[in-house]
């Protein structure tokens, strides 16, 4: 199979691509704008692959996108490229409007003009595979309100209510991607996904900007309390479940994916300190860093998956528990000090566009 995934230079995308070019023998095309978050470092494993190329593309750019459908001719998309950080969404919406929404809609085009040429054996076993968020189903009752709130999950069929710019662009997506199948029989997949973590993250995000603090001495912010839940997948058991779904599923079909473990923010900030207390002991706690900070605005309190679905239909299910998962990542970081350092200050980004400044 020959897949286009868009994004791929970003923290999921380049575990797809890794896995896909280490555990099978498709061909990938990545087409990714390379945005701060993006890094080809990231693929530098699978990048002399002869069946791995990249294309730097927007996916705002119509004839840019017409240019590479054309020239590779793909059998399936798998559309990973977007804005991602819900901070950033709340400082400024309008870069997540446009490639979310705007990018969405137009990679949606472009693949349906590209269907229309496709001989009718091959088109019927395309597919557009979208890549979500659990995030458009807002949040779920916490614990410290409802004591039998453990027992409410999101399933497929869970109403939309998302609550940051981020999850309300993504949200928009997820609606164009199902107009587009109803109203012109693109043949879609949508998966909606908990929150990730693992190596190559940027460290932005919670668990590497943690990591990153503590060995660097430097306070480990908390929004609030730290008692907001969510339900943490380790970035290669989400990279095994898109494979399955492009490979697998069914068109016109919504699977979720979560890793069963719900966890508070201040236990996994816990859990990091001590593993490092273990793996680069010092003299003072890593948890003497934790600071509280002022909560996000319209911050989610809770969110939990039901992968049953893509458990029973497609027989994916998480291998990493969260306790081997950020022991591996943990040790990852430490090991890639190097790679985040570039990423942070600035390097990296410096020497691709040639730049000194
Ligand atoms: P990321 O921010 O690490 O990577 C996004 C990638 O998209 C980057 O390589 C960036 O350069 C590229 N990109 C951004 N705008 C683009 C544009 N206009 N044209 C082409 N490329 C562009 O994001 P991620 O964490 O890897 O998330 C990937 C996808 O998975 C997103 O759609 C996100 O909504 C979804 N998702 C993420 C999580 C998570 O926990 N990170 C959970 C569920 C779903």
């Amino acid at each position: 199979m020959k897949l286009l995934i868009t994004g791929g230079a970003g923290f999921i995308g380049s575990a797809v691509i890794r896995h896909i070019i280490n555990d099978s023998d498709d061909v990938v095309i990545n087409l990714d704008k390379l945005t701060y978050a993006g890094n080809l470092e990231s693929l530098a494993s699978v990048s002399q692959s002869n069946r791995y190329t990249f294309e730097q593309v927007d996916i705002c750019h119509r004839a840019e996108l017409d240019r590479v459908l054309n020239r590779y001719q793909p059998d399936a998309i798998m559309h990973l490229a977007a804005e991602s950080h819900v901070d950033r969404s709340i400082d400024g919406p309008a870069e997540f409007i446009q490639t979310n929404i705007v990018g969405t809609y137009t990679l949606l085009e472009a693949a349906r003009h590209y269907l229309r040429a496709m001989e009718p054996k091959r088109k019927a076993q395309f597919r557009f595979h979208h890549i979500s968020t659990d995030e458009v189903y807002g949040d779920l009752p916490h614990p410290s309100e409802a004591a039998d709130s453990t027992a409410q999950l999101f399933t497929e069929s869970s109403a939309y209510a998302p609550s940051s710019p981020y999850s309300a662009s993504k949200a928009s997506s997820d609606h164009l991607v199902r107009a587009w199948q109803r109203t012109y029989d693109l043949p879609v997949l949508i998966t909606n996904c908990s929150n990730n973590y693992g190596p190559y993250h940027f460290p932005e995000k919670l668990i590497p900007l943690v990591i990153l603090n503590a060995l660097e001495g430097k306070p480990l912010p908390i929004y609030g309390k730290g008692d907001q839940i969510r339900d943490w997948l380790f970035v290669e058991d989400h990279a095994r479940a898109l494979y399955r779904v492009i490979r697998e599923g069914n068109p016109g079909e919504t699977y979720n994916i979560g890793g069963h473990n719900e966890k508070q923010n201040i236990e996994v900030v816990h859990t990091i300190c001590e593993i490092l207390q273990e793996l680069r002991p010092q003299a003072s706690s890593y948890k003497a860093l934790i600071t509280n900070v002022a909560d996000r605005p319209g911050h989610d309190r809770r969110y939990a998956i039901d992968a049953s679905k893509i458990h029973l239909e497609l027989g994916w299910a998480p291998t990493e528990t969260f306790e081997t998962g950020i022991r591996k990542t943990v040790q990852w970081y430490l090991d890639n000090y190097h790679w985040c350092q570039r990423v942070q200050d600035g390097t990296y980004q410096r020497e691709r566009l040639g730049t000194n400044q």
